[in-house]
């Protein structure tokens, strides 16, 4: 059971990724460090709702 979720860069808030996640493995908001093009460095991206 796969959702698709977007993870936005928690210092510009831009949203960056769209990707799918398995639910039981994250049930819970995921938090990820990724590259923001942005920022232009790697920051924490957070799943919205
Ligand atoms: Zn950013």
């Amino acid at each position: 059971m796969r959702v698709r979720i977007t993870l936005e860069c928690t210092e510009c808030h831009h949203r960056n990724y769209n990707l799918t996640k398995e639910k039981k493995n994250h049930p819970e908001r995921m938090e990820t460090k990724k590259y923001c093009p942005f920022c232009q460095k790697h920051t924490n991206h957070k799943e919205t709702k």
